[in-house]
């Protein structure tokens, strides 16, 4: 038997709930004060006791867990999820019947209605991600459901909680079936990556850039002198050269990623001795390149929202503008800065306020070309818009 509580809505939150809000916060509830057992299941109603929603209680950064069915009676079981999962897979029919893609996510948290939950596919393998404690409490019931609903060669998992010692037994990012070859090579737009399952948090590749990259590789990199900065494996590199840039750079702090790089290039059979990758903090590169006088047709930008290096803390809500003054110092006339990021602090609109405080702070000029959100496989829900936290913008500097 499900655990399952009933929780009062402050009376301002029951039309958003009824209307099919999926978050679950603290400012909500009546009782948000309290804490409840991971997993517990969640009956939302208004103060007269009327029920409005079902969801679970998981606590991440956002909130307090998700609400799973307006449907009083619906069971949250291995029926409901494998309900989810087959309405997930037949939205991306043409990611599955694609030959030129073989990695893509097939199941997006909310957007694909059971929130804390992800799940990508690699080539016939599944990459399950559990978001809060909460949701792994339904472990058993989703891979059954996961397991009848598709035809799998092996399943893996990432934990992204704090687990605080509870779950030590189940350290394994391999659960079942066959395991992956290392590395997995799967396929995006007819590229190659080389993945990783069970290496870290992160496998070598983030597949909510594909639309960037395929157009950075249609569009804008023939015959162009780029720069991808905040590289990691240097996916936006390879689809540079792959489009015909006469040279790309590389910068990021991590070690691995010249290795990582590199084999990113190798597997595309790109000569390597024609790309520069470089292990180093991008503020001192730029600082490098402005000494040297150095100058870029296509600059990437895509730093992580937060982070701490020896010498700097960069936060993107505070210091984008600063970072693209730096980019727009060395990128030449007409050359494009492809901005981008993953803050879900602040939205578009903000966005482009510092991409437009940046020039006017340099008394340049500039034309916006194209801008991304999130592609169709990372699926958004419409009543949480929030949940679409790409920014990307494609910027001339005229
Ligand atoms: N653009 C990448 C993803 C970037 S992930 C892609 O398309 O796959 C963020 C990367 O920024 C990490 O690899 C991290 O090592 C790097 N990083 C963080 N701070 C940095 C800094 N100050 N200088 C250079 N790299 C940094």
């Amino acid at each position: 038997m499900e655990k399952s509580i009933n929780l009062t809505l402050e009376a301002a939150f029951v039309k958003n709930y009824s209307n099919g809000y999926p978050l679950i916060s603290k400012e909500a509830l009546k009782e948000g004060g309290n804490s409840y057992e991971e997993g517990t299941v969640i009956n939302l109603q208004d103060s007269s006791g009327k029920f409005i929603a079902k969801g679970y209680y998981g606590r991440q950064n956002k909130g307090f867990g998700w609400v799973l069915t307006d449907n009083k009676n619906e069971k949250i079981d291995s029926d409901f999820f494998a309900k989810k999962i087959k309405e997930a897979m037949a939205y991306r029919k043409s990611f599955f019947d694609s030959l030129n893609t073989t990695a893509f996510r097939l199941f997006n948290g909310e957007g694909d209605g059971v929130g804390g939950l992800t799940i990508d596919y690699f080539d016939g393998y599944y990459l399950i991600t559990w978001y809060s404690i909460g949701i792994y409490t339904f472990k058993a019931a989703i891979l059954e459901a996961l397991e009848k609903s598709v035809d799998f060669k092996g399943i893996y998992q990432k934990k992204r909680f704090d687990a605080k010692g509870q779950y030590l037994d189940d350290t394994d990012d391999f659960i079942m079936g066959e395991k992956a070859p290392e590395p997995l090579i799967v396929k995006e737009n007819a590229a190659k990556f080389a993945v990783y399952l069970d290496d870290g948090a992160m496998v070598g590749v983030f597949l909510d850039q594909k639309e960037v990259r395929k157009t950075i590789r249609d569009k804008y990199a023939k015959g162009k002198i780029m720069l991808n900065t905040f590289s990691y494996t240097g996916a936006f590199s390879v689809f540079a050269a792959l489009g015909g840039a006469s040279k790309t750079t590389s910068v990021d702090l991590a070690n691995r990623s010249r290795a990582k790089t590199q084999e990113q290039f190798r597997v595309n059979d790109i000569d390597i001795e024609k790309q520069e990758i470089i292990v180093e903090d991008v503020f001192n590169y730029f600082k490098y390149a402005v000494r040297k006088k150095l100058s870029f047709d296509l600059v990437v930008l895509d730093p992580p929202s937060f982070a701490r290096s020896k010498k700097h803390t960069f936060s993107a809500a505070k210091d984008y503008t600063k970072l693209l003054k730096e980019a727009i110092q060395i990128t030449s006339k007409n050359g494009v800065i492809v901005a981008s990021t993953n803050a879900s602090n602040f939205n578009m609109r903000r966005f482009k306020e510092f991409i437009d405080k940046a020039f006017k702070e340099l008394n340049g000029q500039y034309k916006i070309e194209e801008t991304f959100s999130l592609p169709k496989d990372f699926r958004v829900s419409e009543e949480f818009k929030e949940g679409d936290y790409l920014k990307v913008v494609f910027v001339k500097k005229l």
